[in-house]
């Protein structure tokens, strides 16, 4: 069996449902700067998502409710760890088939000023050809929208890309800007050029957060999410 059809088929049993493969050669420039030396090394990454529960995001409205906050949460945190379980279970594989790999947590930040992770799973999944980064930051693909929890597994295996970039396709759709209850977006198209800060101020969507907290309530949104027309059923 292929090096590709033995991790589709850990990914397949692990119900991973998104699964592609990206040279992150192109992207060097635009990496952040703390991650690009990781391209030396492992200049290809795995990219692996799989949806959230549907009914549990469109309950995302009533969030003020506690059943409909702690069930988003649950979602979001079970998906994330299926996803580093899958990704620790590819990482070994590769890793006993005599390559270097590095398995980028689902969701760890790394940098509390950017407040980013040490690497941009969306942007992974956007070069493997999976989806288009639209106004949100969110990784849109056309079957789930922004609907998914994605990891990335860094190697130097010899794998060949699963596709191209894909064009933006938000158009004229501006509702994820309109409907952020802190103005975290400004509108602007994803480009790869552009630091995130042009289109995406993370530290208002943090400081929100943390206002719900401190107002004693559970701290969840997800609106921008919930209001994408992609994905949805
Ligand atoms: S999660 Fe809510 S506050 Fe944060 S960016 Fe999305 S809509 Fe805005
Ligand atoms: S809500 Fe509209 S503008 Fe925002 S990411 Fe989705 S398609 Fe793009």
């Amino acid at each position: 069996m292929e090096l590709y059809d033995k991790i589709k088929e850990i990914a397949d049993n692990d119900g991973v449902e998104f699964m592609g493969v990206a040279d992150l050669s192109p992207a060097r420039s635009f990496i952040q700067e703390y991650a690009q030396d990781l391209l030396d090394e492992y200049p290809i990454a795995i990219t692996l998502g799989i949806r959230l529960i549907d009914d549990v995001v469109d309950q995302l409205p009533h969030r003020e409710e506690r059943f409909a906050a702690v069930n988003y949460l649950n979602t979001y945190e079970v998906t994330n760890q299926r996803l580093d379980t899958v990704s620790y279970k590819i990482s070994n594989l590769l890793q006993k088939e005599g390559y270097h790999v590095l398995p980028i947590p689902a969701s760890e930040r790394c940098d509390d000023e950017r407040i980013a992770a040490v690497f941009s799973h969306k942007l992974a999944a956007h070069l493997a050809g999976i989806g288009w980064i639209g106004k949100s930051c969110l990784l849109i693909s056309p079957e789930a929208g922004p609907r998914a929890r994605w990891i990335t597994v860094l190697t130097n295996a010899p794998l060949e890309t699963t596709g191209t970039p894909m064009e933006e396709s938000c158009g004229e759709c501006n509702r994820c800007v309109e409907v952020c209850p802190v103005n975290a977006f400004t509108g602007k198209e994803f480009r790869a050029d552009e630091p995130r800060e042009i289109r995406y101020d993370a530290r208002k969507c943090e400081q929100y957060f943390e206002e719900l907290e401190k107002a004693g309530e559970i701290p969840v949104c997800g609106l921008c999410i919930h209001v994408c027309p992609h994905g949805k059923k």
